[in-house]
């Protein structure tokens, strides 16, 4: 199956072990993370995957490995990503939000891949890599331009330690041209199918499609130098998700709260992961872990909303 792998000059049957014998863990399934995943299951990798969403119309057009059909059905990514990635590899998938609550996900890392578009997440991978000595892949993409850079010995809070989690703009506010993210998220799979093989990966910071890289100063910050991690001690309870208008919120609910979900607004989907209603126009999508992803203007709207229907 992998005789045109093993045909390289630069890689041999020890090479492909090394990498069939490796768990990856994926963070984030959308125009990076499924791309990244899919590289990662052809090659044999052991696969953990983790999302916080579901598809949406617009996956169809933005991800890999997703049918018009599972998008339709508002299927969580990790789920619809692990039945096509199960036909290569083992996966385990987790409809999840990567806090510093849950961070069990990650320990059978021998590398994390950042399939995410948001700051705060990476921040907090960042920290736990730092901790634990495990590495990671940066890939961000936003309009047409694509990022990739590994994390072994380098830190990525030296590099961005002063940008703010949510001052950028958003895949959401300055869309997404598939083609880079697809470029991004090779270059990062690339580079951990190197790092896995044990081969030379270089630490510095690639920009497609131009292909310039950056060797990054890394002049030592808080978190590398000072052992200081505070994302992994955090418990923000609400969080943005990609865009303006999306928040998240996490608490533990009641048997009760889908049915007062189901009688507050129009039922648009109710499977076996997640209810999702309309009310006057903003989505309430309610996971059966008690998670909710609200359509608001701000964080408070969005407390307000999910303290109403199903209570604080
Ligand atoms: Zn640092």
């Amino acid at each position: 199956m992998y005789s045109r792998f093993t045909a390289l000059e630069e890689f041999a049957e020890e090479d492909l072990d090394r990498i069939q014998n490796s768990t990856a863990v994926v963070v984030g399934l959308g125009a990076t993370g499924s791309v990244i995943a899919e590289h990662l299951a052809r090659h044999g990798v052991n696969l953990i995957v983790i999302d916080r969403d579901y598809l949406e119309e617009n996956d169809v057009y933005s991800s890999s490995i997703y049918t018009p059909e599972d998008c339709q059905k508002l299927l969580p990514k990790a789920e619809a990503a692990g039945s096509h990635l199960k036909q290569f590899t083992g996966v385990e998938t987790h409809v999840e939000h990567l806090n510093s609550g849950n961070l069990e996900i990650l320990h059978d890392a021998d590398i994390i891949l950042d399939g995410t578009d948001n700051l705060e997440t990476r921040f907090l991978i960042n920290e736990y890599s730092e901790k634990n000595g495990v590495p990671w892949v940066y890939t961000a993409v936003l309009a047409e331009r694509g990022y990739s850079m590994l994390f072994d010995d380098k830190c990525f809070s030296c590099v961005f330690e002063d940008i703010k989690a949510g001052s950028l703009g958003t895949c959401e506010t300055e869309g997404v041209m598939r083609e880079i993210a697809s470029i991004a998220a090779s270059k990062t799979a690339l580079k951990a199918v190197r790092y896995l093989a044990g081969k030379p990966a270089e630490e510095d910071l690639e920009i497609v499609p131009g292909g310039e890289r950056f060797e990054v100063e890394n002049p030592g910050c808080e978190v590398c130098q000072g052992e200081n991690y505070p994302y992994l001690e955090s418990s923000r309870d609400t969080v943005a998700v990609c865009g303006e208008d999306k928040f998240q919120i996490e608490r533990d609910i009641s048997e009760n709260a889908f049915e007062s979900l189901r009688d507050t607004g129009e039922v648009v989907a109710d499977n076996d992961y997640l209810t999702r209603v309309e009310i006057n126009g903003n989505s309430f999508t309610l996971f059966r872990s008690g998670r909710a992803i609200i359509e608001a203007e701000d964080r408070k709207q969005a407390k307000a909303v999910f303290d109403k229907i199903i209570g604080s």
